[in-house]
């Protein structure tokens, strides 16, 4: 079996009508964050290659939108097909390039393949209305593709968080330019370019322009770009969301979290300090859905603390390519540093390392903080690494004050031995997602997911949200004969 991505194929270029080299041949080392090692070379684009792509883009996509539906389909289910095919491939690239260990990358591109699945669905809905009006005249109310959307995506679930948005983006009969993040090229654009390579997506209706901050604002203020899905911080978001509005398009935000993580004093601790440990060093704790921030009551605070310590004790650290470690490295240097003095100033602030707090190079310890009160960094802040502070309070309705007490709200977790005892609590929770007694990382194709206030401005993926996402209404009128006018 030929390999996906051809890196003497790939070498120092970028996907845009084909492999080319950018504007300014810049390019970038794709390092392996366990070893240092380089994987490949990859070619960075700049905004001259960026408005480059939005030509072509342009050009191809109205004949893209008057395709048949099922042709379309056809092509997204070919793309999830070729993606099967060659899931191991995808898998290494995403162990090796991202850090992540083997049963997060295979996760990952299941998901990533739902994703498409879910996608393919989406040319044959309906799309449209029979509106009321006179005999003469026949009214509808359709909705019909933006146009091209650029999505910009993170480096930590980089297939997944580029598909959920690009996939349903092509179906929808919209063309792509996608600015993938640089320290994830390959396995969040390079491999997405070969994909729809080979399942025959037509010339001109994607292209994968890896590159930082440059190339980013550039398709953000493009005038012929209508909308920006983006994924990432809340500070970028900020930015994004404010040149998006200035040069008035659409735009999605999917921004960061600081989760709150809920114990009763009824729950089996056993099970919540089990699924406490897994949503917060999950991917070292590098996800938007990490529990950052585990709220346990008085009553029950000991004992969850101590297992917790114990779960997180048991955990290996390594590199995920050639050992079972269940973490693998925080993605690069400046990552680390950003946990590194969260901790520290969380500890001179008066919080207990029970746990971890250490790191040999980019390995962080999972680490279990105990002691926290809301004015702590680790409390206030996203940490974005394998940290699990501990606030401790009297009783339900502190918790929820507790919970509640951040700009941010993505997803909240309950755990208790009362399911009315936890819907009750949901009701209560400021964020776009509940859990009881689940833990706070979950995601599927055909759910509303998305947060509040800092998290988001609330854009929903799965199927008939993505629908209303990618397409906008049009009012159609028609006549069989023309109406005599008064003048
Ligand atoms: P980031 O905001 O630094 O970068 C995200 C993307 O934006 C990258 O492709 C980056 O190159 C690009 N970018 C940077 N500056 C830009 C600018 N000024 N204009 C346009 N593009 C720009 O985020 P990150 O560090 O890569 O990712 C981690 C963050 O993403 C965390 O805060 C995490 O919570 C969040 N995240 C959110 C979700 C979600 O679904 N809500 C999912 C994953 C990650």
């Amino acid at each position: 079996m030929t390999l996906l991505v051809d890196l003497a194929v790939s070498d120092r270029r970028i996907h845009s009508g084909g492999w080319r080299t950018p504007a300014q041949a810049g390019d970038i080392e794709d390092l392996e964050p366990a070893t240092g090692r380089v994987l490949a070379t990859v070619g960075l684009a700049t905004a001259e290659d960026v408005d480059h792509a939005v030509t072509l883009a342009t050009a191809a996509q109205s004949a893209w939108a008057a395709t048949a539906p099922a042709e379309r389909a056809t092509v997204l289910r070919r793309a999830a097909l070729v993606l099967e095919e060659h899931s191991a491939e995808v898998v290494e690239w995403l162990v090796r390039e991202g850090g992540a260990i083997r049963p997060k990358a295979e996760h990952e591109v299941r998901s990533a393949l739902d994703e498409l699945w879910a996608a393919a669905f989406l040319p044959t809905l309906p799309h449209g209305e029979l509106l009321p009006d006179t005999p003469e005249r026949r009214s509808i109310g359709r909705r019909i593709p933006l146009g091209v959307v650029g999505v910009i995506s993170p480096w930590n679930f980089p297939l997944l968080l580029a598909m959920r948005a690009l996939a349903p983006a092509l179906a929808l009969g919209n063309a792509v330019v996608l600015k993938p993040d640089p320290h994830t090229p390959v396995s969040g654009g390079h491999v997405i370019a070969a994909l729809f390579e080979r399942a025959g997506l037509p010339d001109g209706l994607l292209h994968v322009l890896p590159g930082d901050a440059g190339p980013g604002r550039a398709l953000t203020v493009h005038p012929d770009i209508a909308m920006i899905a983006f994924t990432g911080s809340t500070a970028v978001g900020r930015e994004v969301g404010a040149a998006a509005g200035g040069a008035l398009k659409r735009v999605s935000l999917e921004l960061g979290g600081n989760n709150a993580y809920i114990v009763l004093d009824d729950a089996d601790l056993d099970a919540a300090a089990s699924a406490g440990a897994w949503g917060s060093f999950f991917h070292q704790g590098q996800v938007c859905m990490a529990a950052g921030r585990h709220i346990v009551l008085a009553s029950v605070a000991d004992a969850y603390i101590d297992k917790l310590v114990r779960q997180a004790e048991a955990m290996t650290v390594g590199d995920p390519w050639t050992s079972d470690a269940v973490l693998g490295p925080l993605i690069n240097e400046s990552q680390l540093a950003k946990v590194s003095e969260n901790i520290r100033a969380t500890v001179a602030a008066g919080a207990r390392i029970r746990t971890g707090g250490t790191c040999a190079g980019l390995f962080h310890r999972p680490t279990v903080l105990t002691g926290v009160t809301p004015s702590m960094p680790a409390f206030t802040e996203e940490i974005f690494g394998p940290v699990a502070p501990v606030v401790v309070v009297a009783d339900e309705e502190e918790a929820v004050a507790v919970a509640n007490r951040t700009a941010y709200g993505l997803v909240a977790a309950v755990r208790t031995g009362s399911v009315e005892r936890g819907l009750a609590l949901a009701d209560r929770l400021a964020t776009g997602i509940v859990h009881i007694n689940g833990q706070t990382i979950d995601d599927n194709a055909h759910v509303p997911f998305g947060g509040r206030g800092a998290s988001g401005n609330g854009s929903r993926h799965g199927a008939r949200q993505s629908q209303e996402e990618y397409t906008q209404w049009q009012w159609l009128t028609v006549r069989s004969a023309a109406l005599p006018q008064p003048f």
